[in-house]
């Protein structure tokens, strides 16, 4: 459907994330998936860290569809601190190299934190943004803890085990709705929101 609002494209194929993203931004953007422009070809993510993995995901997109004016792609890590930060860049692959098993890659976390008395960690995803051939990035940060067990049926990932300080619940637990004002891709899609009102402003004057 067409609307007046600026288009912006989300260079992902995870429906969860798209689902958050839209319930952020569509009041003020008409959020286009990988779907909707039809592109399913495998994204690649070869980098070592989180930000290069993110503009790695977004120049590749933004190659293929140069004309689309705003474009961005975002990369998460998990950084538990008794793990030294790991699975960190390595969290979609924590249990297998070669692919993202949230079943496996939860159970591995959860027998590799037994016994471990701190168990505070954090959530941290970058954005990466290309509009009109400049690139942004944006971070943002939740810090909370690991739970002992899966607890809570909503949301995707380590969801289930990962609990937001000052909450005692685990976002699995809180639900979406709650995820979306606290969580780490929530702040950093925060400052992406308020970059693109302000670069529309400008486009606009
Ligand atoms: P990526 O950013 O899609 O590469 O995600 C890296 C890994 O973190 C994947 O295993 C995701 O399932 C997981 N992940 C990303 N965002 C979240 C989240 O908001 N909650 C729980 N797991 C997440």
């Amino acid at each position: 459907m067409k609307t007046d609002k600026p288009q912006i494209l989300f260079a992902t194929n995870n429906a969860h994330k798209l689902d958050e993203i839209r319930a952020i931004l569509s009041a003020d953007f008409d959020v286009l998936s990988l779907a909707d422009i039809g592109f399913d070809e495998d994204i690649p993510e070869t980098a070592d860290n989180l930000s290069d993995n993110a503009l790695e995901k977004v120049q590749y997109v933004h190659h293929r569809f140069p004309n689309i004016p705003y474009c961005f792609a975002d990369d998460t890590g998990l950084e538990v601190k008794a793990l030294d930060g790991r699975p960190g860049v390595h969290t979609a692959r924590y249990a297998f190299a070669d692919r993202n098993d949230t079943e496996a890659n939860t159970t591995k976390l959860l027998t590799e934190m037994q016994g471990k008395s701190d168990r505070t960690a954090r959530f941290r995803t970058v954005i990466a943004l290309i509009h009109h051939d400049r690139t942004e990035l944006f971070e943002g940060i939740v810090e909370g803890a690991i739970a002992t067990e899966r607890r809570g049926t909503q949301g995707f990932g380590y969801d289930p085990v990962f609990i937001p300080e000052d909450t005692g619940k685990t976002f699995a637990e809180l639900g979406v709705k709650v995820k979306n004002r606290i969580s780490h891709r929530a702040r950093a899609v925060k400052k992406l929101c308020d970059f693109l009102k302000n670069q529309i402003q400008t486009d606009n004057k």
